[in-house]
């Protein structure tokens, strides 16, 4: 009995039923148990070897959990490529970059990670999303060191504007939140208020009556190495908030003094944990859904598929995409960058390799690529498993490194997908995720 790969396994331009690419893939697997599996010839090349034992790592339960998460993003960004009102995104990792080769990146903390595909870079894709979390949080890393250097301390701060009401009108409930801002830290109010730079990023959640609740996550750095109080930190946010209610009201907003914060931030460990609130994906996938009455992008690409029959969330997500469209994610003062290329000037080229060797990369030939592009999530994952499936691969893709392309039938490429998918399957057994 022939066994395609093609079976029961979902393709990229298909629509998916409500549980999704992997529950196909479950499908696909109980299709395997159904044929019987003979031993698959390959030619050319010796991609066989692979042994047979268990995996060795002892570390299996993270292994298993960053599975889940990953396994997570990629359904997630699989329902928004199919939802979305951006060209760009629902094209988002399908193409290789021209003149490049598709590259999976392990990095040591074990995520994995697909270069030399065309990223649609959008601010809403959460898939790409991560991508410029890992950017941004290098940058505001170095803008801290840059501070430490100098002795100055830094500041977290939280605005935004009252939002009854938004959802009427996103677009001009976020330029008016800019506007805000611009004013409220305009050059000479920043000089006055003794700040030296600043960094922002853009977060919101959104209710199904559509209102949305925009706000800003700022770092605030000072201008000289003075130590604050606490009484100090607290005159100075009553400053700021002065300064901020003020230009909201002109703006035809309301405000609340605990709807907003200010507070030192200690060490560049608790930037992290901030950041990792305010960028991490995947923090808020595993939020519990039904007990949520306002939600991210996740939230609602997970609600969109759990409850198609809802329409109320595509409305909201879409309502959000496109009011949305263009904003600005994350910005940086003058002073930031300055501080920033002050902690480059200290990075000698041995960092920068030192970064580099913690990733493993793994490139694939353009064949290889149109033959498993259309499993790139099972690919990522399997790489993430660290399993059969993954030292298969590593195999095939250094064999089509010597071979002309010319050389291989589109036959043999179909076996080595259709053992490629097989050996993923043991490693999900083995690691009990099926
Ligand atoms: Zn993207």
């Amino acid at each position: 009995m022939q066994c395609s790969a093609d079976q029961g396994f979902p393709q990229d331009n298909q629509s998916y039923n409500a549980h999704g690419a992997f529950n196909a893939l479950e499908a696909y697997s109980g299709s395997l148990k159904a044929c019987s599996v003979s031993p698959v010839g390959l030619k050319p090349g010796n991609c066989n070897n692979i042994e047979l034992t268990q995996p060795t790592s002892t570390d299996t339960g993270s292994i298993v959990s960053l599975h889940a998460n990953q396994r997570e993003l990629y359904r997630l960004h699989k329902i928004q490529k199919r939802v979305t009102t951006s060209a760009s995104v629902a094209r988002c990792c399908n193409h290789p970059i021209p003149l490049s080769k598709p590259t999976i990146v392990e990095h040591s903390g074990g995520y994995v990670g697909l270069e030399g595909v065309a990223r649609c870079r959008n601010q809403h894709c959460v898939y790409c999303q991560r991508a410029r979390a890992q950017e941004a949080a290098g940058r505001l890393t170095k803008i801290m060191r840059g501070a430490e250097k100098l002795s100055r301390e830094v500041l977290f701060l939280t605005v935004g504007l009252n939002n009854r009401g938004s959802g009427q009108d996103i677009k001009k409930y976020y330029k008016d939140l800019m506007r805000v801002w611009a004013r409220v830290f305009d050059t000479r109010a920043c000089k006055a208020l003794g700040i030296g730079a600043w960094i922002r990023s853009l977060d919101f959640t959104v209710k199904a009556s559509f209102d949305i609740n925009l706000h800003l996550h700022c770092l605030l750095v000072l201008d000289d190495d003075r130590v604050l109080s606490s009484d100090d930190v607290k005159a100075l946010y009553q400053r700021i908030y002065a300064r901020w209610s003020e230009y909201a009201r002109r703006a035809g907003h309301a405000t609340s003094y605990s709807g907003n914060d200010l507070q030192r931030v200690n060490s560049s460990g608790a930037v992290g944990r901030y950041l990792s609130k305010a960028f991490n994906v995947l923090e808020l996938v595993s939020r519990n859904k039904t007990s949520l009455t306002s939600y991210t992008i996740p939230d609602l690409l997970a609600l969109i598929d759990a409850e198609p029959e809802n329409g109320r969330w595509l409305q909201v997500y879409r309502a959000v995409e496109i009011g949305l469209k263009g904003a600005r994610s994350l910005a940086f003062s003058k002073g930031a960058k300055a501080l920033e290329a002050l902690a480059e000037e200290d990075v000698s080229g041995d960092e920068d390799n030192a970064s580099s060797d913690d990733q493993v990369r793994t490139s694939i030939a353009l064949p290889l690529w149109y033959a498993f592009s259309r499993i790139k999530y099972v690919l990522l994952l399997a790489f993430t498993l660290k399993g059969r499936a993954r030292a298969y691969f590593c195999e095939l893709a250094a064999m089509f490194q010597e071979l002309p392309a010319e050389d291989l039938e589109d036959e043999d490429l179909q076996e080595h997908l259709d053992i490629f998918l097989r050996l993923y399957d043991l490693d999900l057994r083995l690691n009990k995720i099926i």
